[in-house]
């Protein structure tokens, strides 16, 4: 029989278990063991068995197991222990109240996911727990963020396998009621709503719910509501399903919709707007759109602006980070889709001139396509700072954008970066934090903890790797017996699943997504050898993988099953298990229970990879191709680097050559370490090189791969440069008005810029370090003034070519001024290096509210 409507009872709970509610309603228990502690002690199964969900937790508890808890004295102590920490936690002045007086009062981050907790699945994979790490690191930081996403019905998926090891999607109904999220209601308290317009001036209404996560307030956006007809409910269905208008209308939501909820959010809670927008990947570009509608019409606080006037105010006060180098990562719609979605005065930004809009997602480089709307594009149009996810991500994004600013050289294009970083306390496990506490660590001083790393007695450190080993073998086996049954297989078949993993075995993981670039399956390029390291008599290895496909990538599902029938085979399948349905609920036991974390993507698609963060902190070694975060931290000795041979051309003698050099590297050194117990002495029986490398890793990487790093960096080096440059375009936007007639007079006055002359003297025929080079560089400003730009001398290595490298920029200050807007500027230079050097002038455009001399795409040189 099936329900013809369905609705969720919410509990009550005994007046004395109030605070229990309070606590079940704000996401900080997901990271904050003591309250997780209190909810198991509600019903530990019960705590087991909804994976750890307080919101379904107090809905299914024992109506007389809560009466008795109501009259536990110790248990009502530990509570209210617990919800005093809360509120410490949420009204003390923290870091950012500390240390950046002036920084934003409040930061929309927008995502199209975020991954937070297994309670809340609304996450895809890597780049939805950074927004949730974000998010939590914020929090911790006291960062006064908001966040913006959609509610998915159905999340991603749930994976699980079929007979043959192919992947099987399910998509279960979340119930928002049962989710640890609220409604926004107005004061009278009915429903918020916003509304955006569909072609055809069709309204699309999504309601807001709001999770709490700590200090941050994250706004989702469901279009799952009476108000809208039944195609539209299911706008936000799923993550990352659907066909491009499907996505348009998430993305129109997200964006358009977003920037409305924060503003309804605002108005209703008194909250400070906010000053600062950042997106995260450019699915939720159109927020930028929406700013400039909002700013463009009689609607905006301080009067209408004209286009370009609001263009300047957005994109100062905006940070596009961009997520991806693989070109399939980057959205892209049929230009004329969003022409349908702007055109007219009904449209989802009505004011906004369409070809505008247009122009903002314009393929305008060589090799663009010119049918094709590209968010990325419009991301670093609309935002005047912009960064890449790792050090080496920046550098290939600023190659593969260099399009967008093609009189530049790739070192100059505005793509900065900020390597990524995990949120320490939802991803280590309590064990390795209880160790450090032990030698002194403290919790409010996270230097303390590198500090205590050598303290801890070698011994401890091998058996608290132990014990977390062994829970990841229960995890698994557990996991594996259910894929099995589910699969078809009968229990008295499934017998060898309680000997599966050997929790005193070398432990190595493999868990995440599975696009091509990851390559799920290069560990199987040989499988006799790889079936030797498993199964050597001395020296074995085992493996636990995981990992989703899209549900449209059949690729990536041929992979699982080729990986899931390798594992199924009885000669090996107790030493390399496949575990469906990779989530934060998998993960958790997963990182610490690993020795080795392994990763070997195609370099250099992996933007930064945070897994192998998350294994470093608890212990783990990583084994991985120099790609993304690994590229920049591994320093020789904290872990492995596997050779990639990138630059050779066929990809299956490249897969061959790394795969190779992987097998080698676990025969020769990993699994060698890793057995090589001291014989003698205090140290008898514990591999003392593996854990030298081990506390190697956790003080080397500890305090750079830590998510509250990564809020501080965008803190300093984008949120507070951002607002300040937003908050010097006010009053009135002034200053803005001002910014956007200059681009406008620069750019049609550029043509006339030009280098005439350059005399270099004071050094002789033979230059020698310390001689001082004085230059006079006669220019043509044109209509400009010599305040409208600098002039600059550049200079660097010249190589055999006479490219300049590692470039240094000297100013040149203007000397006279001659009729017809001629000018002299000169400057000098003392050589202090010997070599190959060599010299140019330049002139670029000068504005103090420019964030890169690269920003109008014009320069002039001699
Ligand atoms: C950390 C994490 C990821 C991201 O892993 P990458 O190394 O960035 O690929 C994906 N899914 C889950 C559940 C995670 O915890």
């Amino acid at each position: 029989m099936r329900a013809i409507r369905r609705f969720t009872v919410r509990p009550v709970l005994p007046e004395p278990l109030h605070a229990l509610g309070t606590l079940a309603g704000n996401l900080r228990w997901a990271w904050h063991p003591p309250t997780q502690d209190v909810f198991a002690e509600i019903d530990e199964d019960l705590w087991q068995s909804t994976g750890h969900d307080p919101v379904r937790l107090l809905g299914e508890a024992d109506r007389g197991r809560l009466d008795r808890l109501a009259g536990d004295e110790g248990f009502l102590h530990r509570l209210a222990a617990a919800e005093d920490d809360l509120q410490r936690y949420l009204d003390e002045d923290r870091w950012y109240q500390r240390a950046v007086p002036d920084g934003p009062r409040a930061i929309g981050y927008f995502s199209p996911e975020f991954g937070i907790a297994a309670a809340l699945p609304q996450y895809s994979g890597g780049l939805g727990i950074l927004a949730g790490d974000h998010l939590k690191a914020a929090s911790d930081l006291g960062v006064p963020i908001v966040g913006v996403g959609l509610l998915y019905r159905h999340g991603y998926f749930s994976q699980s396998l079929s007979r043959e090891g192919w992947q099987q999607e399910s998509y279960p109904v979340l119930d928002p009621d049962e989710l640890p999220i609220s409604a926004l209601r107005e004061a009278d308290g009915s429903r918020t709503t916003v509304t955006i317009t569909l072609p055809g001036g069709q309204p699309l209404v999504a309601r807001i719910w709001v999770a709490s996560v700590g200090r941050v307030p994250l706004l989702m956006l469901d279009a799952d509501t009476e108000e809208n007809p039944e195609q539209l409910r299911t706008v936000t269905d799923r993550l990352y399903g659907g066909n491009s208008e499907h996505r348009l209308r998430q993305e129109l939501l997200l964006g358009v919709g977003g920037m409305r909820a924060l503003r309804a959010y605002s108005r209703i809670t008194g909250a400070p707007a906010p000053e600062v927008f950042h997106t995260n990947e450019g699915h939720a570009g159109f927020l930028g759109v929406e700013r400039i509608r909002e700013l463009t019409t009689a609607d905006g606080e301080k009067g209408p602006l004209d286009f370009d006037t609001a263009l300047e105010v957005t994109r100062a006060s905006t940070i596009f980070t961009t997520h991806t180098p693989v070109p399939a990562g980057i959205d892209r719609f049929p230009r004329t889709l969003v022409e349908q979605y702007f055109a007219g005065e009904a449209g989802a930004a009505p004011g906004v001139p369409v070809d505008r809009v247009l122009a903002l997602g314009a393929e305008t480089y060589d090799g663009g396509d010119p049918n094709v709307f590209n968010m990325a594009v419009m991301g670093f149009r609309l935002a005047q700072r912009a960064n890449g996810v790792s050090r080496l991500h920046g550098h290939v994004s600023r190659e593969m954008f260099n399009g967008l600013w093609p009189a530049f050289d790739e070192a100059e294009v505005p793509i900065g970066s900020i390597t990524n970083g995990v949120h320490a306390p939802t991803w280590v496990a309590r064990e390795v934090y209880a160790l450090a506490e032990q030698e002194g660590a403290d919790h409010n001083d996270p230097d303390t903890f590198w500090a205590a790393v050598d303290k801890v007695p070698g011994r401890q450190v091998w058996a608290a790797k132990r014990a977390l080993r062994e829970r990841l073998v229960k995890d698994a086996r557990r996991r594996l017996r259910a894929s099995y049954l589910k699969r078809g297989l009968s229990p008295a078949e499934l017998g060898w699943i309680d000997d599966a993993l050997d929790p005193d075995v070398l432990t190595i993981g493999f868990a995440r997504r599975v696009p091509s670039y990851k390559r799920l399956t290069l560990m199987l390029r040989d499988p006799e050898r790889l079936k030797t390291l498993l199964l050597h008599p001395e020296r074995p290895i085992q493996l636990v993988i995981a990992g989703k496909a899209h549900p449209a990538d059949d690729g990536g599902k041929k992979l699982i099953q080729d990986m899931v029938r390798f594992a199924d085979d009885p000669e090996v399948r107790h030493r390399i298990v496949f575990l469906p349905n990779y989530d934060i609920a998998m993960a958790q036991p997963l990182y610490p229970g690993c020795d080795v974390w392994l990763n070997n993507p195609l370099r250099p698609y992996e933007a930064c990879g945070t897994s192998g963060m998350k294994a470093a902190l608890n212990g783990g070694l990583n084994l991985s191709i120099l790609d993304g975060w690994w590229d920049e931290w591994f320093d020789g000795d904290n872990g492995w680097a596997i050779p990639s041979a990138d630059g050779y051309d066929d990809p299956h003698a490249r897969d061959d050559l790394e795969a190779a050099a992987l097998y080698d590297l676990l025969e020769h050194e990993v699994a060698p370490r890793f057995y090589d117990a001291a014989t003698t002495g205090d140290d008898a029986g514990l591999p003392v090189r593996w854990i030298e490398m081990l506390r190697h890793t956790l003080k080397s990487l500890g305090p750079k791969v830590l998510a509250t790093r990564m809020v501080r960096d965008y803190v300093q080096q984008l949120y507070a440069p951002a607002v300040a440059n937003a908050r010097s375009l006010d009053p009135d936007h002034r200053g803005a008005v001002a910014l956007a007639a200059w681009k406008q007079r620069v750019r049609s006055a550029w043509p006339a810029v030009r280098i005439e002359h350059v005399e270099g003297e004071g050094i002789g025929d033979v230059p020698q370090v310390g001689d001082t080079l004085s230059v006079r560089a006669y220019v043509a400003l044109g209509d400009l003034g010599p305040d409208d730009v600098d002039v600059q001398l550049v200079h660097g290595r010249a190589s055999a070519e006479d490219e300049l490298v590692r470039t240094a920029v000297t100013p040149l200050t203007e000397v006279e001024a001659y009729d017809g807007g001629r000018h002299c500027f000169g400057g000098s230079l003392t050589l202090s290096r010997s070599g190959p050097f060599g010299y140019t002038v330049r002139v670029v455009p000068r504005n103090s509210h420019l964030a890169s001399v690269a920003e109008l795409g014009v320069v002039a040189y001699a």
